[in-house]
């Protein structure tokens, strides 16, 4: 083995992958509670203002129902007037027209009537659709408290989880050799969890593209490599899915290496 080369193993590599994972899900679960119980906030606040709205359509209802039935006893006095008139009209032709008015002030109040009654239907409906929309009030609001509870529980946990997976890490990385340090760095700033890729087969776990042999045997021998194509550091993994062929190929590569080296 080259002594000038960094020596970084599979393990490490492996675990700083699982690591940065682990902080990554972490940190969306942190970035999550406060999403939801947002949303829960504006789905009551939804909910409340649609129940508004259908009070504020119910109170106009009953206006109407109540200026309707105004106008109907209003008319009944006066078709009650028309007919004491009658009873002392003086003439055929002002009986005749007497009785007109009267015909007409009944058919008028026949449509009111019917009105009347439109409405009070339309009260009751709007009754029932407000007790179903103070149900659902109810509901967003239950919602929103359960995710407000579940927010205070797991903030506690999850901030722990992320203090002691932050700490690992850092410990972890003490592992990396100083000539990659910036490089790795620099790759986990870009990319995140996805700083790291084990290989599969013969194709880098990130972006598919082919490992070549001799990279997939410097990794072998825990010399640390990054993908050509998309810059993650490689690694092999635990259970190393490499077919056989390739593994032989290594094989030979490592003996062949190794021959070199007593050279
Ligand atoms: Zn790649």
């Amino acid at each position: 083995m080259s002594p000038s080369k960094p020596n970084l193993s599979n393990e490490v590599l492996r675990t700083l992958h699982r690591l940065h994972r682990q902080l990554s899900d972490l940190r969306a679960r942190q970035e999550q509670g406060p999403r939801r119980v947002r949303a829960a906030q504006a789905a009551l606040a939804q909910q409340q203002k649609e129940l508004a709205q259908a009070q504020e359509d119910l109170k106009k209802l009953r206006i109407a129902a109540d200026q309707k039935q105004l106008q109907f006893r209003a008319n009944e006095e006066k078709i009650k007037d028309l007919k004491r008139k009658l009873m002392t009209a003086t003439s055929n032709r002002e009986y005749q027209a007497l009785r007109d008015q009267i015909a007409a002030d009944d058919m008028a109040n026949s449509v009111l009537a019917d009105e009347i009654l439109e409405t009070l239907e339309q009260v009751d409906q709007q009754q029932k659709k407000i007790a179903e929309l103070e149900n659902k009030v109810t509901l967003a609001r239950e919602k929103l408290q359960a995710v407000e509870k579940q927010l205070a529980e797991e903030t506690p946990i999850i901030a722990a989880d992320l203090k002691r997976a932050e700490e690992q890490l850092r410990q972890t990385e003490t592992a990396i050799p100083v000539e990659i340090r910036d490089l790795y760095q620099r790759v986990v700033r870009q990319r995140g969890e996805d700083a790291l890729a084990a290989i599969e087969g013969e194709y880098c776990g990130g972006c598919h593209q082919h490992v070549p042999i001799n990279v997939y045997v410097e990794i072998k021998m825990s010399h640390p490599m990054f993908c050509k194509a998309c810059g993650r550091l490689l690694y092999l993994a635990e259970d190393d899915s490499s077919p056989p062929a390739r593994k032989e190929q290594s094989a030979a590569a490592r003996k062949e290496q190794k021959e070199k080296e007593v050279v």
